[in-house]
C-alpha cells in the first residue's frame, strides 16, 4: 500500500535484528505527521514516563527492514518475521537505533508541526525563559532612571 505523505530513509547503524540478516538496518520516517500523529503525541506528552518519546517514534516511522524471532505454537523460534511498528516495539529497539530515531524527530521541521498543532509559536519567536521581553523604543523612561520592578499584586491568586 502506498502511503499518502512523502518520507525518506533514516539510517539506523549496524544490523542488530536476530542472525543478522541486514548489511544495515533503515527505517523510512514521514516528512510530515499527520493529523492523528500530532494528536496522538500530543495526547502523549501528558504522560511523565517518557511516553512521548515512543509515541513520537511509533507514529513517525512508515516501515523499518527489523525483523525479531518468529515462534510456533509450541514457542520455539522458527525463522524471523517482520517487526510490526507500533509503541510497544519502539520499546524492543536498541537503545542506539531508537536515539537516532529520536534525534531524526527532534529536528526543527517536526518541531514546527507539533508546535503549529499546539497553536505555539514556532521556537524562535518563543519569549526566553526568563520571561525578559527586549525593550521597545517609547517605553524606556527618558531621563535613563531604570524603576524598580514593582511587584504586581495583581499576580497573587487568593485561595478559592
Ligand atoms: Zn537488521
Amino acid at each position: 500500500m502506498r502511503a499518502s505523505y512523502a518520507t525518506h530513509p533514516v539510517d539506523l547503524g549496524e544490523c542488530d535484528c536476530p542472525g543478522k540478516p541486514h548489511a544495515h538496518d533503515e527505517a523510512v520516517v514521514k516528512d510530515r505527521f499527520t493529523f492523528g500523529d500530532l494528536r496522538r503525541i500530543a495526547y502523549a506528552m501528558g504522560d511523565d514516563g517518557g511516553l512521548v518519546q515512543s509515541v513520537t517514534v511509533a507514529r513517525g516511522v512508515d516501515s523499518w527492514n527489523l525483523v525479531r524471532e518468529a515462534r510456533n505454537g509450541l514457542g520455539l523460534v522458527v525463522g524471523t518475521e517482520p517487526l510490526p511498528v507500533s509503541v510497544e516495539t519502539v520499546d524492543e529497539l536498541a537503545p542506539e537505533q531508537a536515539r537516532k530515531l529520536t534525534e531524526e524527530f527532534s529536528k526543527p521541521e517536526y518541531d514546527r508541526q507539533l508546535r503549529a498543532s499546539l497553536g505555539l509559536p514556532p521556537k524562535d519567536e518563543e519569549v526566553p525563559p526568563d520571561g525578559k521581553v527586549p525593550p521597545v523604543s517609547g517605553e524606556t523612561s527618558p531621563d535613563g532612571l531604570a524603576e524598580p520592578t514593582s511587584s504586581n499584586s495583581e499576580t497573587s491568586t487568593p485561595a478559592p
